[in-house]
């Protein structure tokens, strides 16, 4: 590569209800979620940079609901009654995670919960993220990131 220097990076980085991008550094994979009301919304392309130095290009696309509809086993351990139930996550946004919950005890709104599970990726990559609870209908939970910055892997995962 002798023009590594002449070439930006772009990413495309979609725009979800909440007005909120998860932006993930094509170079260090450094994967934080921004609020786009920030960002001039006018404009579909910008510039940024990252923590480790180096500049890309961020194309926006502003999907009302984007979802990447997903079939993972995994665990919920809810900090509030430390109880540890199976899950299979279901849908993966930049803003949170929609799951279902394999037995009777389901969260309730409000409650934050530690998700383990593994993506189907080539690097069968663990995900440990924390959320809280938004919404519970019957066994489907939807819920959204209880951190700013998120696993580099899930960052990864999502721009596919
Ligand atoms: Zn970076």
């Amino acid at each position: 590569m002798s023009q590594k220097e002449a070439s930006t990076k772009s990413i495309n980085v979609y725009v979800n209800e909440e007005n909120k991008a998860t932006i993930c550094c094509p170079y260090c994979g450094y994967t934080a979620t921004v609020s786009a009301e920030k960002l001039s919304t006018d404009k579909k392309i910008l510039k940024t940079r990252c923590t480790c130095g180096k500049g890309f290009l961020v194309c926006l696309e502003f999907r009302k609901h984007y979802r990447k509809k997903v079939r993972l086993a995994g665990t919920m351990r809810n900090l509030r009654t430390r109880k540890v139930t199976d899950i299979v996550v279901r849908d993966l946004s930049g803003g949170g995670i929609g799951f279902t919950v394999l037995n009777q005890i389901v969260p309730e709104v409000g409650d934050v919960l530690d998700l383990d599970f593994t993506l189907d990726n080539a690097n069968r990559s663990k995900i440990s993220v924390q959320v809280s609870v938004r919404t519970v209908k019957e066994r489907f939970i939807g819920s959204q990131f209880a951190t700013q910055i998120i696993p580099r892997e899930l960052g990864f995962y999502l721009m596919k």
